[in-house]
């Protein structure tokens, strides 16, 4: 178990970044930020994406893919004008993020960017837009709003970016997508990057890009290494009990996802009740609110995040000791999605699950997915759920009742 609020990082090679031919201003705006080495993804996509190439990267958040695609396309914007790098982000949580990470490196480029997100007025990003940026992050909806008023020109396009495709698909975002792909320059490079590669993504790479290069990061158990599973399986009047005895026992930073926002607030003023310090974010809170919240689990000044599912997706924080599912992930992928929040690099890090036996046929998935079996856990003070093998006896009782 690891504490502290000293950020590790992600795993590092042994390569410089000028060695991938990134330039000096780039360099040396990357060692004020302490970037020594790159990740092993930067380590594939920079040199891929400084030729020019399409790129498709399949890895989880936590990898460093952000710098891998960012830094690329900042060398390669110096000269020209207007709106030329587009980011396309499934949530504002990571759109903001990656306007930062932009606006860091960029500042020393002389870059400018805008963010256009959801959920916020719209009056600054126009302002924003007027002062032509470079470069454009934004989540799926809310740019193509601007598209559609006329406030954002996007035939100037050269890069585009695709961040975590999968999630993006999830949360609806295809049809606007297809709509922005259909008015991008078609002469341009585009990278994509995927924590998994089911056939709608090879269906758009196929699509929308040019014999794009794959690389392919994704751990052989699709999860992170170093993570600790464990299953409680409770009877469903139990969830809730198991759910404050977890919180009671263990001590260091926690990310529970629940499926409901009432659930959220539940446990919110329960386990305040408790004294334990907790904060929120879910559809329901304003964006300040949820990055007030992020801020502050990162600065330890609440050791407790609940996470509504949606609210919840790619949001960097960079260490997590605990993910809490309150509930089994209704999709495997979001099983692994959230197992990528906790054992960033060498770290270690726990995943538990409170379910009961109607999750019975995601936790099989789920199993068979990291290839190996969830270690049942039990807590004190909360009764387990025995799972028992079905005599044909039983199964006979069992369709004589129903
Ligand atoms: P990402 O996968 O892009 O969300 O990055 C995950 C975390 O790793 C972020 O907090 C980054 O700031 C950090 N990071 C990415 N690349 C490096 C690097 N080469 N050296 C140190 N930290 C890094």
């Amino acid at each position: 178990m690891f504490t502290g609020a000293v950020h590790q990082g992600p795993p590092q090679t042994d390569a410089s970044f000028s060695d991938l031919g990134l330039s000096p201003p780039i360099v040396e705006s990357l060692d004020e930020i302490d970037f020594e080495h790159p990740t092993p993804i930067q380590e594939k996509v920079i040199p891929r994406g400084l030729e020019g190439a399409d790129v498709v990267g399949l890895a989880q958040t936590g990898s460093g893919k952000t710098a891998a695609f960012v830094l690329p396309i900042l060398q390669k914007l110096l000269d020209g004008k207007g709106t030329r790098a587009l980011i396309l982000c499934p949530t504002r949580e990571i759109a903001l993020q990656t306007r930062s990470f932009v606006d860091t490196i960029g500042k020393a480029l002389g870059i400018r960017s805008a963010c256009l997100i959801g959920g916020v007025k719209m009056g600054p990003q126009i302002s924003d837009l007027r002062r032509n940026p470079d470069v454009v992050v934004a989540t799926p909806g809310r740019l193509w709003d601007h598209y559609e008023r006329k406030n954002v020109r996007l035939d100037r396009i050269e890069k585009l970016v695709m961040d975590e495709a999968d999630h993006m698909l999830d949360l609806g975002f295809l049809p606007q997508i297809q709509r922005i792909l259909s008015v991008l320059p078609d002469e341009r490079q585009t990278f994509m990057f995927s924590a998994t590669m089911p056939t709608t993504i090879e269906n758009l790479a196929r699509r929308f890009m040019r014999e794009p290069g794959l690389v392919d990061l994704r751990p052989r158990t699709m999860t992170a290494s170093g993570i600790e599973h464990r299953l409680y399986l409770v009877a469903p009047g139990e969830t809730k009990a198991c759910l404050l005895a977890l919180v009671r026992e263990e001590t260091g930073s926690m990310l529970i996802f629940l499926r409901r926002k009432v659930d959220a607030d539940w446990a919110c003023r329960q386990l305040e009740i408790e004294g334990h310090s907790v904060q929120r974010i879910h559809s329901g809170r304003t964006q300040q609110q949820r990055v007030a919240a992020l801020k502050g689990l990162r600065e330890g000044k609440h050791r407790i995040l609940l996470a509504t599912n949606v609210a919840a997706r790619g949001i960097d924080i960079p260490i997590i000791e605990h993910i809490v599912n309150f509930g089994m992930p209704d999709a495997v992928e979001d099983y692994v999605h959230r197992a990528g929040r906790t054992a960033r690099g060498a770290m270690e890090g726990t995943v538990s699950t409170i379910a009961t036996w109607q999750d019975k046929e995601t936790i099989k998935m789920v199993e068979k997915a990291i290839g190996q079996k969830l270690p049942r856990c039990t807590l004190e003070g909360v009764e387990q759920w025995v799972e028992r093998k079905q005599t044909i006896r039983g199964r006979q009782r069992l369709r004589r009742r129903f």
